[in-house]
């Protein structure tokens, strides 16, 4: 047996504890080992019986002169009582509802038994106190010290857990390979390996407990700092198309914009163009607030690509984003001859644009044939091809191959991975080129996040609004303001203004029914509240006004044909499901009206909220509440007052933790980095040691089972 051995290989766990083991993500003996605790319960108070006091947590050693369980007939509970004593006196103690325990606990027995001392009718007695048999201080695990207390999933009781550590543990001690470099834990003072393993499971001392817990929350940030780093050393050494900077070009692109860019962005463009110059692939992140005006940025640097002979790949996360991203560039870019196509994974029937106001309808065959080069529908010649083409994730299927892909721009996500890159150039003697990358987000990044999770990722920040927008009033509404809200609502919507109505999933009838249903996960419930509220408002409130519903459960020809009428303002409101979060981009609207409100976290509202607030209108954005939670209001207060992203993806960051956020739980992340991952401090410097590290020993050479952690950590995570 060694460290990497499957669970499966160990004696005494059988196919249901493995497969409760492997739920929490623990595959190896090691897992096992990092399976660290949450917090430990202080048994350590060992006292003779005689000096119990009452409501005090303290352990015992005694001796069982009685036990026994009974049913009490009242509750129909189980009862067990047993009378332990030691050479200074008796006590009783209790247990609800554990009839086995008379299985396990017999007369004679030594026991240690720890827990809170209450005062009944017949004097004080331990309740429900935890229990070890033996004599011996030394060794125990569940009483008398402190004691860990795992995160516990169903059927894997921390009592189980501490009893397979224990015995691992002793079986491999002082055989754990040292993981962090001998001078950083000499410079840290860290506790070496082995010492802190333990320790984190059975501390001897709050201290050492403390202790370990810093090394290892060093060790796994500085994994992750190492992981991104050499992630980020191997893209360098990749080859892209190197693009030059046409001057000319882009100049007159800026000119014809009706409106002036902001210094961001172009600082953000020019910071990409720098980039494509190079022959290695672009890896930068753009982060802009919502409504800063980032889709434009992508069509300089898709321009430029495409006077380079190149194309461009524009990736959106839904169908409605991709069209309107298509109607968006096309429109900026009409002047430039360039051919841009439209492809969604539902639909046979795809655009491509080219010159002026000219849009056509092709078969997706004879697109998939465009973006290759084959034919030109306008010309029946071969020699034009697509120049960008914008769509959805059916842009990575295999049937769509790129001829001279040199650039991919994704929307609203926040990773595409290499081999997602490589994948887009294969198969046309381009293998040996990545494309060049241009992420781009609205979401708010912390500083911390931006450092570890992204730090592969150069990044270009818009941390200005155009020109002429003014803030956005917010405002939490409260269920008897409601009737005051639609007034106001129908007052802005005669004065021409349109209005998004978002629901939330609402648990209507049987919750728990619900928690269970699968259906639930595509959206279901989601789709019904927002028939409810449409239902509503277009018969009860509105009746007089245009209301129209949108829900990601509608064909896509539907949802389209919604949107443009909202776009072209035969709609007065839109009630929607959450599919508007991100990019949706109608000025004229300027109400913003979010049902549940405390049931979405604070970078979705702030996203929602994004949605209005992007023309030289007065804005609004009302949050409704139900529920008097004391967590959900600092949030929906935190977005009252906050205008900036930024400070409010910290303030998320404080209340929810980085796990919520962004999505980051499904990444793998030890919870323990996760943790740290607050703590800025600790991510500047577990990155600076990343540094040297990888500047003195770029391939790890000396450091063969940080090289081995760090491979396992690739097949854990996955930060896509
Ligand atoms: P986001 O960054 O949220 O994706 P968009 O690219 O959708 O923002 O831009 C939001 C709106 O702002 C669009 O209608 C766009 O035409 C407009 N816009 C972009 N840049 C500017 C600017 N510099 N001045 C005025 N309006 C702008
Ligand atoms: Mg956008």
């Amino acid at each position: 047996m060694t460290i990497t051995t499957p669970i499966e290989k160990i004696p005494g766990i059988g196919p249901v504890f493995q497969k409760r083991l492997k739920k929490l993500g623990i595959k190896t003996i090691q897992d096992l080992f990092f399976h660290f605790p949450h917090r430990y319960e202080d048994f350590s108070n060992l006292i003779p019986i005689s000096k119990i006091k009452i409501n005090e947590t303290c352990t015992i050693q005694g001796k069982i002169l009685e036990i026994e369980t009974s049913r009490t007939w009242k509750r129909k509970m189980f009862l067990t009582q047993a009378i332990v004593t030691d050479k200074t006196g008796a006590i009783k103690a209790v247990w609800f509802n554990q009839p086995y325990l008379t299985r396990i606990l017999k007369k004679e027995d030594n026991v240690f038994l720890s827990g809170k001392t209450v005062l009944g009718n017949e004097g004080v007695y331990l309740t429900n106190p935890a229990y070890e048999k033996g004599e011996l201080v030394p060794g125990l695990i569940h009483t008398g010290r402190l004691v860990p207390v795992y995160s516990e999933t169903e059927g894997l009781s921390s009592r189980w857990l501490r009893y397979i550590l224990k015995s691992l543990l002793l079986r491999f001690k002082n055989q754990l390979p040292e993981t962090l470099p001998i001078k950083i834990i000499a410079e840290e003072e860290f506790l070496p390996i082995n010492q802190a393993i333990w320790q984190i499971h059975f501390p001897d001392s709050r201290d050492l407990a403390r202790r370990s817990r810093e090394r290892f929350s060093f060790e796994e940030l500085f994994c992750i700092e190492l992981f991104v780093l050499r992630e980020r050393l191997k893209l360098a050494r990749e080859k892209a198309i190197s693009i030059p900077v046409k001057l000319e070009t882009i100049r007159s692109f800026v000119n014809s914009l009706p409106f002036k860019l902001t210094d961001d962005q172009k600082k953000s463009a020019w910071q990409a163009l720098k980039d494509m110059e190079k022959p290695m692939p672009m890896n930068r992140l753009l982060q802009g607030d919502v409504g800063s005006g980032k889709t434009v940025v992508a069509a300089i640097v898709a321009l430029n690509t495409a006077k380079a002979g190149f194309q461009t790949a524009f990736m959106a996360p839904t169908e409605i984003l991709a069209k309107q991203h298509f109607e968006t560039v096309h429109n900026v870019l009409k002047d430039f001859n360039l051919n841009i196509g439209l492809l969604t994974g539902k639909e046979d029937k795809f655009y491509s644009k080219k010159l002026k106001n000219d849009t056509i309808e092709i078969s997706r065959n004879k697109l998939l044939k465009l973006i290759d080069g084959e034919i030109n529908p306008y010309t029946k010649k071969l020699e034009s091809k697509i120049n960008i083409l914008i769509g959805t994730h059916a842009l990575i299927q295999d049937k769509v191959k790129f001829g001279k892909l040199a650039l991919v721009v994704v929307d609203e996500q926040h990773r595409f991975g290499v081999e997602q890159r490589a994948r887009l150039c294969q198969g046309y003697g381009q293998e040996k080129f990545l494309p060049h990358l241009l992420s781009m987000t609205a979401t708010p990044i912390p500083r911390t996040l931006a450092l570890t999770i992204y730090g592969d990722l150069d990044l270009s920040l818009i941390n200005q609004l155009p020109k002429g927008r003014k803030k956005i009033i917010t405002k939490v509404v409260s269920p008897e303001e409601r009737n005051k809200t639609y007034d106001f609502i129908r007052k802005e919507v005669k004065k021409s203004r349109q209005v998004f109505v978002i629901c939330p999933r609402i648990e209507t009838g049987n919750k728990k029914q619900e928690a269970g249903n699968k259906k639930d996960i595509l959206g279901w419930t989601e789709v019904k509240a927002v028939k409810e509220e449409y239902e509503k408002l277009s018969k009860e409130i509105f009746p007089d006004l245009k209301v129209e519903m949108l829900h990601g459960k509608m064909k896509s020809k539907e949802k389209e044909k919604i949107m443009a009428d909202f776009h072209r303002k035969k709609t007065d409101i839109l009630v929607s499901t959450s599919v508007i979060e991100v990019g949706i981009d109608v000025p004229n609207a300027t109400i913003m009206m979010i049902e549940g409100a405390e049931r979405f976290g604070l970078a979705q509202l702030y996203q929602f909220r994004g949605r209005v607030g992007r023309s030289r209108y007065q804005s609004y954005c009302f949050l409704l509440t139900t529920s008097p939670d004391q967590l959900n209001r600092r949030r929906l207060k935190a977005i009252v007052k906050s205008e900036n992203g930024f400070k409010l993806a910290e303030k998320d960051l404080e209340i929810r933790g980085p796990g919520d956020l962004f999505g980051t739980r499904q990444w793998g992340i030890p919870d323990l980095a996760m943790d740290s991952l607050n703590n800025l401090k600790l991510v500047e410097k577990t990155r600076e040691a990343a540094k040297k590290i990888l500047m003195e020993d770029p391939h790890l050479k000396n450091y063969p089972w940080l090289k081995q952690k760090l491979s396992q950590f690739r097949q854990r995570i996955h930060l896509e």
